[in-house]
């Protein structure tokens, strides 16, 4: 563990719940440089090699998810713990396993150490923020950190019949993802437009159904992202939603 204190970090006031796994899409130097001198920042950043950098203590709030909704929950800087990943683009490009197995330890540690995070609350920031994030995309191990105790992942259950975008929407929002909605640029900040109030608002983004899917499918599905609705991804989203019963 290599301290690397960063400037960008504010007091908690809400109990930890949530954690949060990106990719940095820049190389190590300017993601360290960005999150602790810029205006962002993650609380670790682990290395292509699986050094880790810590730069925020958990205690305190770092800056890393922006404008997020999971569950009943928004802003979700303020409840969890953020780490950073060294890779360009996660949909593209493979995580070494050095840095696989060094993320898996340190999530370990961060899930042992704050109870409080629940395993259908290990995220991805292309879940709590979909169609504007991606991150840390399709090639993330979602699959081997759940077998290795931290978050889920569904068994598979057989396929059978059709599905239809309601029905999958209706799951995802139950498992955590938010419902379709409108988001824009308001006094320089992202914000969510609300009852279709878009007063203040420029740059309004419509964040659909299709969207949704889309980022249920990078990460549980990322051989076939294509914002439909299939019995595939229904089948996957029924077994993710009775493993977080059972959770
Ligand atoms: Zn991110």
């Amino acid at each position: 563990m290599i301290d690397a204190p960063s400037n960008n970090h504010a007091p908690r006031e809400a109990a930890i719940a949530h954690l949060v796994l990106h990719h940095t899409a820049q190389p190590l130097d300017v993601s360290l440089d960005l999150l602790r001198f810029g205006r962002v920042s993650a609380h670790y950043v682990v290395d292509v090699n699986g050094d880790i950098y810590r730069l925020v203590a958990e205690e305190r709030v770092a800056w890393h998810a922006g404008l997020s909704w999971w569950g009943e929950a928004r802003a979700l800087n303020e409840t969890s713990i953020g780490i950073e990943i060294v890779n360009m683009d996660g949909n593209v490009h493979d995580y070494p396993d050095a840095q696989r197995e060094a993320v898996i330890g340190l999530c370990r540690g961060i899930f042992a150490r704050h109870a409080g995070i629940a395993a259908c609350n290990v995220v991805g920031h292309s879940d709590i923020a979909p169609k504007r994030k991606d991150d840390p995309g399709g090639r993330f191990f979602w699959r081997a950190l759940a077998e290795a105790g931290v978050g889920l992942w569904p068994t598979p259950a057989p396929v059978t019949g059709s599905a239809d975008v309601a029905s999958l929407l209706a799951v995802l929002r139950h498992v955590g993802y938010p419902p379709p909605h409108r988001y824009g640029l308001r006094a320089g900040r992202f914000a969510y437009v609300e009852g279709g109030d878009e007063a203040g608002f420029s740059d309004i983004v419509d964040v659909g159904a299709a969207d949704i899917i889309v980022a249920f499918q990078r990460r549980f599905r990322p051989a076939r992202i294509d914002g439909r609705a299939d019995a595939e991804c229904l089948a996957l989203a029924r077994a993710l939603d009775a493993a977080q019963a059972r959770a």
